[in-house]
């Protein structure tokens, strides 16, 4: 933004110049820098104060320097009075009076959230290495060849509070169109961008849902049916949306997020938006890529943690919910005890070696997976649910059996389940406070040669893809082909561990921690199997808060706690 009254007593900082358009100018202004805007629009560079290096892809843009906007062929006369724009506070007075004098023009246009969200996305997924090395191995370089990128920019308009304001002043569509421009000439050949527009009603929620599910996702839908037909089974690792959480209404955003879910898209977040505006600096260090998983997933929590994180009652919770909350933070640790002392058992059954775990009861698998389900007892079930204390609980224990082929496996939570019934034939279903589950190695009962084979099969991924991989869900198929269990979540879960333990420093290099944790963690944390579910559901049915506890790995020094519409 040059103002054109004179006098000019000094330079122009970037506060003097810096203008946003305000919302009911914005259609205005970006179609007069769309006119502004040809073919050779010159890139304004802007030094990057993270790290992002896109040299590899065009050498003229290093990590310190990264496209931030278009500069136009002659200013762009959008004609509007300066109160149509928002200015920086920090401009100096002569620069506030000159542009009143007459309507200020443009000479480039910047996109500071977008020049910092597209090389994190662009590196995101490929040549991102651990330990700040930026070079890429050469399969990645190859990927990245073969990597197409599609992004689509969603535009809009909404009814303004001013009601003299046409709705359409504020649409972005314009804009889109601006930052297609600035997309194509910024990264040339890199990324097909499309243009979404939703037309008026972005701060609705139902107007939103109908174009995000009905001319949004199937395009997104079909671009992912593209990469099926071209890859197979392969699609899964292949294909990857991200969702940006930069700006856009509350409707918005949530109607995304919504109907993308089952893509389970990676978020890029910027967390700084305004840091360009305020300080006049460009860094891609503000920008965070989360994988869904991981946004989704509470972190586990340390046993000795269990009481006071669980049993934390707000300000303003009445004494009685005080109680309650003490009550049951204690009662989980002691399911969690009740769960250490039902794994020494099976391992000190394997120690003395005269046992026939792996090759009667479990001759499938050779994984015990253990169960304690914590019940109200019987004696107590009749005093009300808030005058309960820890004594009133009993526990009991769960192991999976795989004794005939033909007539498949039954699992350690329906066998808890069934103990539990059989010891109290007058159980309820509101009686049950939870059920932990514990999936135990072939060699924490002795077998050998079983835990060779796995070892094997599961130890590939953490060398070969590293802790950041997004691919590791992938390769966590057990090798036997015989569990009937999802274990993708477990070790979704155990890379939150692995990295947290990376990051504390304990275990040298993330991937030795990678490897240790895995060798600790088997099949950890366990959810339960399609089966299983199906109980735990009904159970949920009228106790909602039933609980299913998990563990990072077999130490169960770590604790997930989830409800069953969590698992
Ligand atoms: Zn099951």
């Amino acid at each position: 933004m040059l103002p054109e009254a004179e006098p000019r007593p000094e330079d122009p900082t970037l506060a003097d110049v810096l203008a946003r358009p305000k919302f009911s100018a914005t259609a205005h202004v970006a179609e007069a820098i769309e006119k502004r805007l040809d073919e050779n629009a010159d890139i304004v560079l802007r030094r990057n104060q993270g790290t992002c290096d896109l040299t590899r892809l065009f050498p003229a843009y290093h990590k310190s320097m990264l496209p931030l906007g278009l500069s136009m062929n002659g200013a762009a006369e959008p004609g509007r009075h300066a109160d149509s724009y928002a200015w920086h506070p920090a401009a100096h007075e002569s620069f506030a009076a000159a542009r009143s004098a007459s309507p200020p023009t443009f000479a480039s246009v910047y996109f500071p959230v977008l020049a910092a969200v597209l090389p994190k996305w662009i590196n995101g997924f490929v040549g991102e290495r651990e330990g700040g090395n930026d070079q890429p191995l050469l399969a990645e370089t190859e990927k990245e060849r073969i990597t197409r990128r599609v992004l689509y920019l969603v535009s809009g308009y909404g009814a303004p509070v001013n009601a003299s304001h046409a709705p359409e002043s504020n649409s972005t569509e314009a804009m889109a169109r601006v930052i297609k421009r600035f997309v194509d000439r910024a990264y040339p050949g890199l990324i097909d961008v499309r243009l979404a527009h939703s037309g008026n009603g972005v701060f609705r929620y139902d107007k939103n849902v109908s174009f995000v599910t009905e001319t949004l996702r199937p395009a997104v839908a079909r671009d992912r049916d593209v990469v099926a037909e071209a890859f197979g089974e392969e699609w899964l690792r292949r294909f990857k949306l991200t969702v940006a959480l930069c700006d856009g209404t509350p409707a918005r955003l949530h109607a995304l997020m919504s109907s993308f879910r089952d893509m389970r898209p990676y978020l890029a977040h910027a967390f700084r938006l305004k840091r360009f505006w305020h300080a006049g600096e460009l860094d891609t260090g503000d920008v965070d890529i989360q994988r869904w998983a991981r946004a989704e997933a509470a972190p586990p929590i340390p046993y000795g943690n269990l009481e006071s994180v669980l049993g934390k009652a707000f300000v303003g919770a009445s004494l009685a919910d005080e109680r309650r909350a003490a009550r049951d933070a204690f009662v989980m640790r002691m399911l969690v005890r009740e769960m250490k002392t039902h794994r020494d058992a099976f391992t000190a059954a394997a120690k003395r070696g005269t046992h026939e775990l792996t090759s009667f009861w479990l001759r499938k698998t050779r994984k015990p997976v253990l169960a304690i389900l914590c019940v109200v007892k019987a004696s107590s079930s009749k005093k009300p649910r808030h005058e309960l204390d820890s004594s009133d609980f009993e526990f009991h224990r769960g192991v999976n059996l795989e004794v005939s082929m033909p007539t498949g496996s039954l699992c350690s939570e329906r066998n808890a389940i069934g103990n539990a019934l059989a010891a109290n034939p007058g159980l309820t279903r509101k009686d049950m406070f939870g059920i932990a589950v514990l999936s135990l190695r072939p060699k924490d009962v002795g077998d050998d040669k079983s835990a060779l084979l796995c070892r094997d099969v599961e130890g590939t991924h953490p060398g070969t893809e590293g802790p950041s991989s997004p691919d590791r869900e992938k390769t966590t198929v057990n090798g036997n082909g015989a569990m009937s269990r999802n274990a993708s979540f477990a070790h979704v879960e155990l890379l939150a561990a692995t990295e947290s333990r990376a990051a504390s420093g304990a275990n040298g290099t993330a991937e030795s921690a990678a490897m240790s944790a895995d060798d600790l963690a088997g099949l950890n944390p366990l959810r339960p199997c399609g089966a299983c579910k199906e109980w735990l559901n009904k159970i949920a049915e009228v106790n909602p808060g039933f609980r299913v506890v998990m563990f990072s790995d077999v130490t169960c020094d770590e604790v997930y706690v989830k409800e069953v519409g969590q698992c």
